[in-house]
């Protein structure tokens, strides 16, 4: 009995929990700030093997609630994207994230971009490709400072449209990033066609890579197939050296992981930045 009540317990105050998010989801939307203090960026730098420095990084959402505290994206992301306030917090996070690149361009750090993760949804909206690029215009960096990481989780009637979309904001120089690949629907033919950058390798093909030499030798191949194709390639999680030796030998030119760094709040993306001489 006591185990079911405790049970029923954290229910409740999980369900609690959730409305209070969700309210505070609705108000964020209603107001449409983008300046809202609410929404962080964090920040998690990326390595670049080629030079051995860290010159981009990926941004992160969190939300910083009164009666919670931290929320993490797993807890708001899902729910963001069911009530369709989605867009009003990837508007306030590229926003933010534009503002802190001009700040640390103007403080002579070299940073050559920050990637932002956009909702496959934002891709189906006819205003995206007209707010993304009044937010970076408004926050004067180049285009060429800001990427886009999308996950293949679009239909196949709607590749044409994704593509498009692609395409002309890749006119102005923002890269794009595909992100999770080896989960969901991974599959070649979906990907070739897509006019992408950078194909980031989900952290469970790092995990699988060091398993055994026929995993590794499997991932090995597929990372070759992305490097013929001019794909340039990061791998996610990695923990280790061990990870980032094997990364390196399947043809990593990124790499990004709790070896180098956590997600921190971006304005801490200093301590990882040479500064320009
Ligand atoms: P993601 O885009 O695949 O982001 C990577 C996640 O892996 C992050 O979790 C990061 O903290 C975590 N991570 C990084 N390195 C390591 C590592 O070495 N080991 C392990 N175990 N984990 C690592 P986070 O920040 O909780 O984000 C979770 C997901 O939420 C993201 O997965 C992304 O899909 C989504 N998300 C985050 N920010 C945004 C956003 O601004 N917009 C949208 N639409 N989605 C977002
Ligand atoms: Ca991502
Ligand atoms: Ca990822
Ligand atoms: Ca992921």
């Amino acid at each position: 009995v006591g185990a079911v009540y405790e049970c029923q317990n954290k229910d409740i105050i999980e369900y609690r929990k959730a409305s209070y998010i969700l309210g505070e989801l609705k108000d964020i939307n209603a107001h449409c700030d983008l300046e809202d203090e609410r929404v962080k960026v964090y920040c998690q730098p990326v390595l670049n093997t080629r030079t051995n420095r860290f010159a981009s990084a990926e941004a992160l959402m969190r939300l910083e609630l009164p009666e919670t505290g931290m929320v993490y994206p797993d807890q708001f992301i899902p729910m963001a994207e069911r009530h369709d306030y989605i867009h009003t917090l990837s508007k306030i996070i590229l926003n933010k994230t534009c503002r802190q690149i001009k700040r640390l361009e103007q403080e002579g750090y070299q940073i050559d971009r920050v990637s932002v993760n956009f909702s496959i949804l934002e891709f189906r909206r006819k205003e995206f490709c007209k707010d993304v690029m009044d937010i970076i215009r408004q926050n004067e960096i180049p285009y060429e400072k800001v990427a886009i990481e999308l996950t293949e989780s679009w239909n196949e009637t709607e590749f044409d449209n994704i593509k498009n979309t692609i395409t002309s904001l890749q006119k102005l120089g923002i890269k794009f990033y595909l992100d999770d690949f080896g989960t969901g629907y991974s599959n070649f033919e979906r990907i070739i066609g897509l006019p992408i950058d950078v194909i980031k390798f989900d952290r469970s093909l790092t995990i699988l890579a060091g398993k055994n030499a026929e995993s590794r030798y499997m991932v090995g191949s597929f990372s070759d197939i992305f490097k013929n194709s001019h794909y340039e390639i990061l791998f996610e999680g990695v923990e280790n050296e061990k990870d980032e030796d094997q990364c390196k030998q399947m043809n990593a030119l990124y790499l990004q992981g709790y070896k180098y760094s956590k997600p921190i709040p971006i304005e801490e993306l200093t301590r990882f930045l040479g500064r320009a001489v």
